[in-house]
């Protein structure tokens, strides 16, 4: 029968989040019902609550998050009640044109749930991302659950459920950074410093961190940057070339969604190099650069979504990294919080005192 638990929701455009019963349906087929350990704070619940996204309030916010499976719908084999997922907002379909060519990091059709968890009224709730996992409980397709090692800590390994693995994706799947590479970041918030950690896991000599804040800039060198540009004083291009013999970066990541930023990441690179964007823009925002330059410096410019990962394939690695004490997930964790502080936590983001407060439940 269907549960009634706690969960955040949001109920208007710009209002402040409340704790609210919630009802979650049993699982059906091809879905599962998770109980929720930890659910890491994201930018994107901020914008779901400021209307940012769409208008389907109320929302259900959270999506970085690890749990246990509590149940299955019927037809569902590929986990099992006791299970310790991280979730995943990837789940593919494996029958749309991209799965067909052999593409699913880019799938046109991701699974969620069918059914929909419930206000006691009956309002229906649209969960963030799919997922909900402000929750004690959420409900979700069965292939948004990935399976990883039961001994890591949920609330680190819940947080490749979003931002953690945008960034580290962005510079080892969509920038296939490699040994040797120098990489510069722009933005060192959670995507950008899991952009510098993806950087030195795949090899690359030269990590530059830029950002406005010195306080990014230190946690940007505690996973692996190798040098810095205060962009508030310098000339963030110059500074670039500097460090680079005079040539730019072979891989630019701009981590801020922020069109001056991303001119400064597409001039900062090297002949031929390669312009990541990972940072999420709002639709009000323009790029407006001189074609020549677009076309006469060669090189690839590629928006990463999710970090081009595919869960199933990348997150059981990345745990078992984690384990191995070669990706500092736990580093990423500024605080553990209860489900009543998520509003309070919205605004130490927005003030950049935190790379992640994460709700353990
Ligand atoms: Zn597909
Ligand atoms: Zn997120």
């Amino acid at each position: 029968m269907a549960s009634q638990v706690r969960g955040v929701v949001a109920t208007a455009m710009g209002a402040p989040v409340s704790v609210v019963t919630i009802v979650v349906p049993d699982p059906g087929p091809g879905e599962a019902v998770v109980k929720v350990q930890a659910c890491g704070v994201c930018h994107t619940d901020l914008h779901y609550r400021e209307g940012g996204i769409n208008d389907e309030f109320p929302f259900l916010l959270g999506h970085e998050a690890a749990g246990i499976v509590e149940a299955v719908g019927p037809d569902v084999t590929s986990i099992s009640p006791g299970d310790f997922v991280v979730l995943n907002w990837r789940a593919v379909c494996g029958e749309c044109r991209s799965c067909r060519r052999g593409r699913p990091q880019y799938c046109f059709a991701t699974h969620n749930a069918t059914q929909k968890m419930t206000l006691l009224d009956g309002t229906p709730l649209s969960p963030a991302l799919g997922i909900g996992a402000f929750a004690e409980k959420t409900l979700v397709a069965a292939g948004q659950c990935t399976k990883v090692d039961p001994s890591a800590r949920p609330e680190a390994v819940g947080l490749l459920g979003c931002g953690v693995m945008a960034g580290l994706g962005s510079a080892m799947l969509t920038g296939a950074v490699g040994p040797g590479d120098s990489v510069a970041v722009f933005g060192c918030g959670g995507v950008g410093c899991a952009a510098v950690a993806g950087a030195a896991l795949a090899g690359a000599s030269t990590i530059i961190a830029v950002d406005l804040d010195p306080r990014k800039l230190d946690l940007a060198e505690q996973f692996g940057a190798t040098a810095r540009v205060d962009a508030s004083s310098e000339d963030v291009v110059a500074a670039v070339q500097a460090l680079t013999g005079g040539n730019g970066a072979d891989v630019c990541i701009e981590a801020v969604g922020n069109p001056l930023v991303l001119e400064q990441a597409f001039y900062s690179r090297d002949l031929a190099g390669t312009l990541v964007q990972v940072g999420v823009p709002t639709p009000d925002m323009r790029i407006d650069l001189p074609m020549i330059d677009f076309f006469g410096r060669g090189g690839r410019l590629l928006p990463s979504w999710y970090g081009d990962c595919l869960p199933s394939r990348d997150f059981p690695m990345l745990v078992d990294l984690y384990l191995q004490g070669r990706l500092d997930l736990d580093r990423f964790v500024s605080e553990t919080i209860t489900l009543d502080d998520v509003e309070e936590a919205f605004h130490r983001m927005e003030r950049g005192e935190v790379l992640r407060s994460v709700v353990v439940l």
